[in-house]
């Protein structure tokens, strides 16, 4: 039997019928960019949130950076940030100008929340939360540390669609939530698509602006803004899969439950649950300090895996103007050194689940 670590073609035959419905629907409309489907489903995505406005935009990156730049942060300001993220959090600060200020992650791999106030400066500006993996940080300290400074709170939830704290939604505990619905992702799309959701209404509304070249009224330009509009058939497809969004949730949930109660090998550490935190399981990620010979092992017997990520940001080539050195953020570097990705994804068959974990309960 042969797994991939992760596939998508599944998640497209499920709900086959209704996709290709709506494609065809978007084709032969005449009209694809930004129109009734974005539309209906920015009020849709919203409603699902819980958020009061949704803006639909062409990435999970133009999210943040955009969101960063309109919360009015730029060159001299710092955005604290955990240090064991995917790099998309840390472009969409430093496209603005912006200074990433690394927090280690705690066991849930979240930012640590008790080692944000010591990272507070003059020039703190914003605390940058993200849900890495589908779980939740620790957002009632979080909000405490906001309030406490007057800090920008803004989330990354590309990995969270749906995750709750408390019964309330990610990506509506801040300024703005940033979502990305890259085919790969829970909530996906066929192509790249993005939002940001937010109780603000000027924040809303100035990105509804400034995602079509700072227009609102097409030729009369108030800022100077970036082409990230949402196009049609993007939306119409996210429109059927978000109306489905409990049934891929509850899948999961269910996936990672069977995963956690059927591994047992003591070379593996399972993921936990924060308590009061309903996670959507993005990824079902394990650690072991015998991470390659692993690797190796499931490759040999047509299993593949994945590391979210080998690299932390700070010791990236791309941040090397940073100056950070190996040793700088210790607990964000044991997890890049241990992680490892199961293969997790939407249909994934009870059969293929268990032969993944019979493997990994023989190795030895
Ligand atoms: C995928 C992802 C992004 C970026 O989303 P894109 O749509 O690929 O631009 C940002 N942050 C995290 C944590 C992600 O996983």
């Amino acid at each position: 039997m042969k797994i991939m670590s992760n596939r998508m073609d599944y998640g497209y035959f499920k709900y086959q019928e209704e996709f290709e419905e709506k494609a065809l629907s978007v084709l032969r409309s005449g009209w694809y960019v930004l129109g009734k489907e974005v539309d209906s489903f920015e009020k849709n995505f919203a409603h699902y949130t819980g958020a009061a406005h949704c803006v639909g935009l062409a990435s999970g990156l133009d999210a943040l950076w955009i969101a960063v730049k309109l919360l009015g942060i730029g060159p001299g300001d710092e955005v604290i940030v955990q240090g064991n993220t995917y790099i998309a959090s840390v472009m969409g600060i430093t496209i603005n100008g912006a200074t990433p200020v690394f927090v280690e992650p705690d066991a849930y791999y979240q930012i640590d929340a008790d080692k944000i106030e010591e990272k507070i400066t003059s020039r703190t500006k914003a605390v940058m939360v993200v849900h890495l993996y589908g779980h939740v940080a620790d957002m009632d300290k979080i909000l405490h540390i906001c309030r406490k400074y007057g800090l920008k709170l803004i989330e990354d939830c590309a990995q969270s669609h749906g995750a709750l704290y408390k019964g309330r939604m990610t990506g509506t505990f801040g300024d703005a939530g940033c979502f990305s619905f890259y085919p790969s992702k829970n909530l996906g799309a066929f192509g790249d698509a993005g939002a940001i959701v937010t109780n603000l209404p000027a924040l809303a509304e100035n990105a509804r602006i400034f995602r079509n070249y700072g227009s609102e009224k097409r030729y009369y330009n108030k800022v100077v803004g970036a082409n990230s509009r949402l196009d049609e058939l993007q939306a119409g497809l996210l429109n059927i899969r978000l109306a489905h969004m409990q049934e891929i949730t509850e899948e999961r949930r269910q996936l990672a439950a069977v995963y956690s109660r059927e591994l047992h090998q003591e070379d593996i550490l399972l993921p936990g649950q924060r308590p009061d935190t309903e996670p959507v399981w993005h990824q079902y990620v394990i650690r072991t300090r015998r991470r390659e010979e692993l690797i190796d092992y499931l490759n040999q017997r047509d299993i593949g895996t994945l590391i979210h990520y080998p690299v932390p940001p700070h010791l990236a080539e791309a941040y090397h103007s940073l100056g950070y050195r190996k040793g700088d953020f210790p607990i964000t570097e044991k997890y890049a050194g241990t992680v490892l990705s199961l293969p997790f994804y939407s249909g994934m068959l009870p059969e293929e689940q268990q032969y993944v974990i019979d493997c990994i309960n023989s190795f030895r």
